[in-house]
């Protein structure tokens, strides 16, 4: 088929996530049909830099031979069989190797096949386990940061709260504590970012204690709100999450979904504050960016209060038709093996280095606002007014407007709004995070100064 028939079919039959299909239709996005290494391919042979990692997933590149290799040969054996009654061999050998890697405690996983299921899987897991404890607790709250996202099901949007994804579907869901995140661009304009932080832990505080017997768990992404425009939390907030937690007998819920796998330094987020959660919620990285698979992990004393008798009620009546496919563990198993022999994680220290050193030429451009990183996510706020950080109209679309600059330059790139992002595999050798420093900078440049 030709690239214009293509076009012609995607226009009049595929709904684009996350897309105003009118401004989508009008864009004639590119139509990928192959990849090599860390490009993008697309049917008219022009090439793009992968520089969102395929949406934040990607890890080792594609077409990696390893991964392709272990893909093909599980093809040979069985591509699906369900672990509803029966088992198969790469979930139960997955299941081990995640164990083995995540914080110290976490012996149990159970699979589903996507970031927001994964999240669901944890607050159904976490209601459930208050009312089968040995003395029986009715939590029904769940606490969640100001910003936060954690998936597009009716649960994970309960917990949401990003304006514009969420506001349309408010009478639907439950309801949830909200505790402000200890970032600069959540304060209001009167408060000193001191005072700021202070607020925000006290407001932290007072919630947990105010509900304690209330709340089910607490669900917070690590590190980074990624969704959100890559804020950034202060070092010791997730230590103090889990302390306040730890206190009021609430569950923690880690959605790792986009900082697991080495996004921010380590393979997962938790580990740089000393935090075992009571769930840890993978999915995005966990099969290098190759297949569709998720992991919510807990302990044994979750796992312990839904052991009785058939009849006891105490089963989990949750699951998914493809839970467990062995393509998307073996893809992972590969995956994992590939962190360890490619010392991906050491490439993404040194690309963390070079980013912070790439970043800083651009600190001084006019309409360049916030610049926020963690390891190798980063986020760069573009501004209509530097000195008082005014956001631009949002009818001027300027994160999609780099988005199209970059495309012309040979970079794939998504924003989040105004907030331009940089999120390279883990495994994006440094020159070629070089290089797309060079294309989004130029393309900033294009957007915001050239054009004003
Ligand atoms: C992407 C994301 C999700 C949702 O994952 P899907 O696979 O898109 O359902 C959940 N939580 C976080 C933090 C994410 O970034």
């Amino acid at each position: 088929m030709t690239t214009a028939l293509l076009r012609q079919i995607d226009n009049a039959h595929v709904w684009h996530p996350f897309c105003q299909m009118r401004e989508f239709v009008a864009d004639d996005a590119p139509i990928i049909a192959s990849a090599e290494g860390f490009e993008l391919i697309d049917t008219d042979g022009r090439r793009f830099l992968d520089g969102v990692s395929s949406l934040w997933c990607n890890v080792h590149g594609h077409r990696v031979l390893e991964i392709d290799r272990v893909i093909r040969e599980q093809l040979d054996r069985v591509s699906h069989s369900t672990l509803l009654g029966l088992s198969n061999v790469p979930s139960i050998e997955l299941a081990a190797e995640l164990v083995r890697r995540a914080p110290t405690g976490l012996t149990r996983v159970f699979y589903s096949d996507d970031g927001a299921t994964a999240v669901e899987v944890a607050l159904k897991l976490a209601y459930q386990f208050h009312r089968q404890k040995p003395q029986p607790e009715a939590r029904d709250l769940f606490v969640g940061l100001s910003a936060a996202y954690h998936g597009d099901t009716v649960g994970t949007v309960s917990l949401g709260n990003i304006d514009v994804f969420h506001h349309s579907y408010e009478r639907l869901l439950f309801p949830t504590l909200r505790v402000p995140c200890p970032v600069a661009s959540q304060r209001p304009p009167n408060v000193d970012a001191n005072s700021w932080q202070q607020h925000c832990l006290d407001e932290l505080e007072r919630t947990l204690a105010a509900n304690a017997e209330r709340i089910a768990a607490f669900v917070i992404e690590p590190l980074v709100q990624a969704a959100a425009g890559i804020l950034v939390h202060p070092p010791g907030y997730l230590r103090r999450v889990r302390e306040l937690t730890q206190r009021h007998g609430i569950l923690l819920i880690a959605d790792e979904v986009a900082v697991g796998f080495g996004r921010t330094g380590t393979l997962f987020a938790c580990e740089q504050e000393n935090v075992v959660p009571d769930f840890l919620c993978l999915s995005k990285g966990i099969t290098g960016g190759y297949l569709p698979l998720a992991a919510t992990l807990t302990t044994d004393e979750v796992y312990t209060a839904f052991l009785g008798e058939p009849a006891s009620g105490r089963t989990f009546f949750h699951g998914h038709t493809y839970t467990g496919n062995p393509l998307g563990c073996a893809a992972a198993l590969a995956s994992l093996k590939l962190f360890e022999t490619n010392r991906v994680l050491d490439n993404a220290a040194e690309c963390s280095t070079l980013l912070t050193r790439r970043l800083a030429e651009i600190r001084d451009w006019p309409h360049v606002g916030e610049i926020r990183q963690k390891g190798i996510l980063v986020g760069i706020e573009l501004v209509a007014d530097k000195a008082t950080q005014q956001a631009f109209a949002p009818k001027q679309r300027i994160g999609h407007q780099v988005t199209l600059a970059a495309r012309r330059r040979g970079l794939f790139t998504r924003p989040l709004g105004d907030v331009v992002t940089i999120v390279p595999a883990p495994a994006m050798p440094a020159e070629l995070v070089n290089r797309v420093c060079d294309l989004l900078f130029d393309s900033i440049r294009e957007v915001v100064l050239e054009n004003k």
